[in-house]
This record gives C-alpha cells, sequence and structure tokens, in this order.
C-alpha cells in the first residue's frame, strides 16, 4: 500500500495554484473555494490511480477538471428549462412567465429603495396595497382589494376573519384538492372556521343551503372545480341563485375562483372562465383567485370585494404573515396595467400569448425542428411532427384543450430497454433541461411554449443528444 502511494505522482497544489489557467478560477471563486475544489480534485485522483484505474493526471486535466467542478458547485439548483410539456402553466414548473414590463420593475425594486409603504404625495407612511389597488378595482368592479402570498393564503385569510370558531357551508360538490395539499376542508380547518357540507357529490340544490344555515353560520362559501368535473346528472347552485338567500339570511358568499381571469377569454378565441368582474356582479360579497395563473403575473393571492370585509380582512394580524414583498407589487403593477389595452394583451401578455398562439407556428416549428431532431437521435428512435394537445394548466378550464404542434418521439421497432426514459433523462440533462411528456409509448414535446425567440438555442442544443440511444 505504501509503496504504491509513492508510485501516485501528482502535480503540487502550489504549482497548479501559480498556472496561469487557474488565475480566472481564483479570480471568480475565491482562494479559500478553488483550494479547496483542487484537494478535492487530487484526492479523487488519486484514489483513481491508487485503485489501479486509468486517470490522466497532468496539469492541464487536473485544471479543466477543477474548472467542471467548481462550476458544477456554483451552479444553482434552480435553473431555466424549456416546459414542452403541453401545460402553459405548470404549477412545478413556476406557472405563468412574465413580460419584460415586470421583469425590468422587479430589478429595480431590487436595485433601488421603493415607496413601498410612502405616499409620495403626502410624505407620510403608506399601505402597499394601494400600489395595485386602483388597476384591480377598474379591472374586477370591487370596492376594495388587498393582495396576500398565493390564493391559499387568500382563502385562509378570509375565512379567519369571516369565520372563526362558526360554520362554512360549501357543497359537497366543491370540496376541492388542488395538487400540493391544498384542500377546502384542511384549510377551513386550519383558518379555524367550521365546515359544513351541504349537498352531495353530483348534486346540491338551493334548500340544501338553506337547511344547512342555522345560528352559527358565517358564510356562504363557493369554490371553483378546478381540476375536475362533475358531469351527468349533476346540479349546481349558481352564485346567482344563492345570493339572494345569503342577502335573506344575512350572510356573506365568498367564492374562491382559483386563477380567476381579469378579461373575457372568449374574446381570445379560448374557452370562457368566469371572470372575476362577473363573480363580483352575480352578487359575491369576496372573491379570492391566484397572481400566477391565467392572471399572468407573479405567485400572489388577491381578494376582492366589499369594502368594510376587506377592511376587516386588512386588519387580520395574519395579513402580516401573509403579505407580498416589495418584487412580487412590482411585478403584478406592470401586467395589471397591461389589461387596460385589451387589444394589445394578446400580444404583451406572456401568458395569454402562449394560450392564444396558433397551431400554425407550432407546426410550421415542429417542422423545421423535424429533422435536426431525428439526425441528433439517430436510428434508435423516430421523430415525427404530430398535433398534440395543450392545456391551461394550473386548475383553469380543466376539460378544455387547445390544439397544438409538437414533437413525437418513439423507439425504433425492435429497441430493448427504457429507450424513451433514457431519451427524457438525456433531455433533462441538457445544459438548458427540456421537459417533455411521455405517454402511449411516445416522448411528446409540445412546442407551444417554445417562442421563435428561442428556438435556436433549443435547435442548438441537440447535437448535444447524439448517442442518447438505449
Ligand atoms: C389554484 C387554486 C388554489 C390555490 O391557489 P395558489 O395561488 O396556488 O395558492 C385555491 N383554490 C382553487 C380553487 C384553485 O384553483
Amino acid at each position: 500500500m505504501t509503496g504504491a502511494v509513492r508510485n501516485v505522482r501528482l502535480p503540487a497544489v502550489h504549482a497548479l495554484l501559480a498556472a496561469p489557467a487557474c488565475e480566472p478560477l481564483v479570480a471568480e471563486y475565491g482562494r479559500e473555494q478553488t483550494v479547496g475544489a483542487l484537494r478535492d480534485v487530487l484526492a479523487s485522483l488519486r484514489g483513481t490511480l491508487l485503485e489501479g484505474g486509468a486517470a490522466d493526471a497532468s496539469e492541464p486535466a487536473v485544471l479543466a477538471a477543477l474548472a467542471a467542478r467548481l462550476a458544477a458547485a456554483n451552479r444553482s439548483p434552480l435553473r431555466r428549462l424549456f416546459n414542452l410539456t403541453g401545460t402553459v402553466l405548470h404549477t412545478n414548473l413556476g406557472r405563468a412567465l412574465l413580460p419584460d414590463v415586470a421583469v425590468q420593475a422587479v430589478a429595480d425594486a431590487l436595485r433601488w429603495p421603493m415607496n413601498l409603504e410612502w405616499d409620495l404625495e403626502t410624505g407620510k407612511r403608506g399601505d402597499r396595497d394601494s400600489l395595485v389597488e386602483e388597476h384591480l378595482l377598474k379591472l374586477t368592479g370591487a370596492e376594495a382589494v388587498t393582495v396576500v402570498n398565493n390564493n391559499a393564503a387568500a382563502v385562509l385569510l378570509m375565512l379567519n376573519t369571516l369565520a372563526p370558531g362558526r360554520e362554512v357551508i360549501v357543497s359537497r360538490g366543491e370540496l376541492v384538492e388542488i395538487g400540493g395539499a391544498f384542500r377546502i376542508p384542511d384549510v377551513m380547518t386550519r383558518a379555524g372556521a367550521l365546515l359544513r357540507e351541504v349537498g352531495a357529490t353530483n348534486r346540491t340544490h338551493l334548500k340544501d343551503y338553506a337547511d344547512g344555515i342555522n345560528g352559527a353560520t358565517a358564510l356562504l362559501m363557493k369554490v371553483h372545480c378546478s381540476n375536475y368535473a362533475i358531469t351527468g346528472f349533476t346540479k349546481e347552485v349558481t352564485l346567482p341563485e344563492l345570493v339572494p338567500l345569503a342577502r335573506e339570511r344575512n350572510l356573506p358568499v365568498a367564492v374562491d375562483l382559483g386563477s380567476g381571469t381579469l378579461v373575457d377569454l372568449e374574446k381570445y378565441g379560448l374557452p370562457h372562465e368566469t371572470t372575476v368582474r362577473e363573480t363580483i356582479e352575480g352578487g359575491a360579497d369576496l372573491v379570492t383567485f391566484s397572481g400566477d395563473k391565467l392572471l399572468g403575473g407573479p405567485q400572489c393571492g388577491i381578494i376582492a370585494g366589499r369594502r368594510d370585509l376587506v377592511a376587516a380582512i386588512k386588519k387580520n394580524p395574519l395579513k402580516r404573515a401573509l403579505r407580498v414583498g416589495k418584487l412580487t407589487l412590482a411585478a403584478l403593477e406592470p401586467v395589471l396595467a397591461l389589461y387596460h389595452a385589451p387589444d394589445l394583451l394578446a400580444e404583451r401578455l406572456t401568458t395569454l400569448r402562449l394560450l392564444t398562439r396558433p397551431a400554425q407556428a407550432m407546426r410550421a416549428l415542429a417542422a423545421r425542428l423535424q429533422v435536426p431532431f431525428q439526425e441528433a437521435l439517430g436510428d434508435s428512435y423516430t421523430v415525427a411532427a404530430e398535433p398534440v394537445t395543450s392545456q391551461i394548466g394550473s386548475g383553469a378550464l380543466p376539460v378544455d384543450v387547445l390544439p397544438s404542434f409538437g414533437l413525437a418521439v418513439r423507439a425504433a421497432p425492435g429497441t430493448r430497454g427504457n429507450p424513451l426514459g433514457v431519451l427524457e433523462r438525456r433531455l433533462r440533462g441538457l445544459p438548458v433541461p427540456v421537459i417533455g411528456r411521455i405517454a402511449d409509448d411516445t416522448l411528446w414535446l409540445d412546442l407551444r411554449c417554445l417562442e421563435e425567440a428561442h428556438a435556436e438555442e433549443f435547435a442548438g442544443q441537440l447535437p448535444l443528444l447524439k448517442g442518447a440511444a438505449a
């Protein structure tokens, strides 16, 4: 063993550190980190050689390994990627992408002090909600609004303010679970409110709500069935049907709209989704919705509705724990401002642009990428340009799909193992990871979210897939 150690000859640390190629590494990562990584590289090299393995221990090889090690250790675990899943608002991939106006506003908010809670007119302390209040009142028709961390927080805060220790009536058909452990019954419990379920899973009548009301009732609540649809023999009490009962019993009605949209999507050729304004006009006393779903803004939750109820919500000490930071407000404000030009919205609001992108555009892109993709993958796979269907995602219009086009990759007949799994992993390992979807023995890459501006970058990394055969 000792003899073997003597036989391993490695460049000395001080010599490597003095090499010109090491200078930029020290400049970028600092001396301490570079020296530490260098010792690690040498130790692993020594280990390999002692075990009789082959390794290049030349100075350039050691420095190249050092550079790679430092780069890997300093790469953020949060990476940008190509979302070719076909789900535009993908919760696990960060939901809405924001337009450049919002990006610029966030950059400014990061670099500069801001009048976050400072009224520049009076020179006195202000309220952060007022930065987006005017836009939201105009866009929703509500009397008052407040913004919190996400829609889950909005629902929690609303229930905790309006119904602590009291009952909230919800139809059994609307006891939604959103992925990631947001369940209406559980949120209700955590908010300190008591859920009173009424009706049946498929049918709830107005009489069920009426019979459920008692002295402990604080609120009637409707929840958007964001990720499912109940079809067949069904009956749902609509908001306009429910409101007269609530008024008669002097109870407020709250609606958790989930995604919530500020515009009539039908005007943009998309399926209709109830807007926040329609919900307010339909008689809801409070509406809660997300900022990063169809709205196309940053993660946040918006509560809109009656002035007195919003004022009570803002006074709840939990509001302080759930409020949004300046980066969120910086991003949200310019996004809301875009809505004042509805005719330009489909071009300017990234989410809407992606959702309304014509299948023709994806078709042309698929035709262009099919050959280089096939070349990169070789004979083990076949690549075809085929129609696919995209989804909006994040609980908006769960049953509606949007016609799109993409690349369909299949394993060549007779290929063994799990070739699609291998390819999926290779795509994830690219410098800008590519995320697709495997279904029906096919790896689908929906091109809806690959905009022209990034198509070249996408194509540029395809050659790195060479040799991806199973
Ligand atoms: C998405 C959704 C939520 C949760 O919203 P987040 O912004 O993700 O917290 C709550 N309720 C409904 C109906 C939803 O669709």
